[in-house]
């Protein structure tokens, strides 16, 4: 290929999948560019910071990254009871996550990439066989052009629309705080709090983050809540006989706050001159809204893919495409299924399934054995399989039908017509 632009690759977005795409691809040889709106990295920070153990074995991540270390979890029923599991080995650490970006950036310099702050794009567009983007840096205008865009925007990416790209996507949005002072019962043991009441469409959640510290938060989707975030997030902290227990003496620390883009899978994720990556291609999974590990690993994906077509493949971008999708896709698709059933369980459903857990043994031993938040479709086989025993059958045969119902129908219609983009828009 031609070397008559500026870069070979230009990475838009220096969160985690910015970050990784970066360095890898520099450290092929790319002439690369990761460019960033904001004028330091991680800032704002929106995420609890929950990173699987696989990422850190996969990805050589360094120790000295981690705040806190989750062996265990607790999932509060809407009228207070509570199932525990806890795992022979941990299951994830905690990052900081402006730490953790930054460190990705660092990376991705040290192996030769330039890094460009404060600099926010705003169009794309072919030229010539190339891709131009425009905006501005610093407050003057700013272009630059390349073979090939790795965007990594994020959960809301203004380029892909001008390339071709019809993203379709559902936005739930996520507050929480960061306190300190708060009454743990066990440090790693995250907690999660069910019910249409504390959080509409997902679920609220206290993450501890080490030193009698936690994020406390909730996600809701707005198709399905009445109110703004804030509400949902004060009621937990003030009316959960839980939650408020635990928060009697803490403080906020700071707040943070974002969209997640569920149900967003489908979507084609490379046109000629564009690939997607993590939050930007959908890249998350949509019962517990995780993301950094898949982004991570479409990162290295993508930077591959892109070293191939710089080199010439035109196949290169069609394959990232399929890559990636034989590495999660799955995982994807299993938590499409389980999050559009759980959207229509009421709070006597979360009860009987939450009920379930506590009082059979063999079950939690087997969620114990082969829980693993990264690999959730692991569970899905197991989990029919005990519910379907005659002793359960009585009270799991309503939320059984719904996931057998609106799960299944998940395959081939995920309810998110193909215009949508940008659904979820509410102040938080
Ligand atoms: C409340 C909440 C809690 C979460 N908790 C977890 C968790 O515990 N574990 C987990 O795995 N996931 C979690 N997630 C999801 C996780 O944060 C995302 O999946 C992850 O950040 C995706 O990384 P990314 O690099 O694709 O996007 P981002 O991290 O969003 O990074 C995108 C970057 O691109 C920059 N950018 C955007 N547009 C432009 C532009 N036009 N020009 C220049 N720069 C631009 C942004 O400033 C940003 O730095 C959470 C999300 C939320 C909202």
């Amino acid at each position: 290929m031609s070397t008559s632009y500026d870069f070979d690759v230009i990475v838009v977005g220096a969160g985690p999948a910015g970050g990784m795409a970066a360095g890898t691809a520099a450290a092929m040889g790319l002439r690369t560019v990761l460019i960033e709106e904001h004028p330091e990295i991680g800032a704002p920070t929106h995420c609890s910071g929950k990173l699987q153990l696989h990422a850190f074995r996969e990805f050589n991540l360094p120790q000295r990254l981690v705040l806190n270390t989750l062996q265990a979890g607790a999932f509060y029923a809407p009228n207070g009871a509570v199932a525990r599991v806890r795992r022979a080995v941990p299951d994830s650490h905690v990052v900081d996550r402006a730490v953790f970006d930054r460190w990705l950036a660092h990376q991705a310099q040290e192996r030769g990439a330039e890094l460009l702050l404060d600099t926010r794009l705003r169009a794309a567009e072919r030229v010539n066989g190339a891709v131009r983007v425009t905006g501005e840096r610093s407050g003057r205008a700013f272009s630059a052009t390349a073979a090939l865009i790795v965007d990594a925007e994020g959960a809301r990416p203004v380029l892909p629309k001008a390339l071709g790209f019809q993203l379709r996507r559902r936005l739930i949005l996520g507050l929480q705080y960061q306190m300190t002072d708060v009454d743990l019962e066990e440090p790693d043991c995250p907690e999660v709090y069910l019910g249409t009441a504390a959080a509409p469409g997902f679920f609220a959640w206290l993450m501890p983050i080490g030193d009698r510290r936690a994020r406390v938060g909730i996600c809701v989707d707005p198709q399905l809540a009445g109110r703004a975030p804030l509400h949902y997030l004060e009621s937990l902290l003030q009316g959960h006989p839980v939650v408020s227990r635990r928060l009697r003496y803490a403080r906020i620390e700071r707040k943070l706050a974002g969209p997640i883009p569920v149900l967003a899978s489908r979507s084609p994720t490379a046109v000629d001159g564009m690939i997607l990556v993590g939050d930007a291609a959908g890249h998350v999974k949509a019962t517990s809204g995780g993301g950094i590990y898949f982004s991570l690993i479409a990162a290295r994906l993508a930077a591959e893919s892109a070293a191939a077509y710089v080199g010439g493949d035109r196949d290169a971008l069609i394959r990232y495409d399929r890559r990636w999708r034989r590495r999660f896709g799955r995982e994807l698709r299993a938590t499409t299924m389980a999050r559009l059933a759980l959207n229509r369980m009421t709070d006597a459903d979360l009860n009987a399934i939450v009920a379930t857990i506590a009082a059979d043994e063999r079950l939690r031993a087997t969620i114990e054995r082969l829980g693993d938040t990264a690999y959730q479709s692991r569970l899905l086989a197991p989990f029919m399989t005990h519910a379907l025993r005659p002793g359960h059958l009585a009270t799991l045969a309503r939320p059984m039908l719904k996931i057998i119902r609106y799960g299944l129908r998940a395959l081939w219609d995920d309810e998110i017509p193909a215009e949508e983009n940008g659904a979820g828009e509410m102040n938080p």
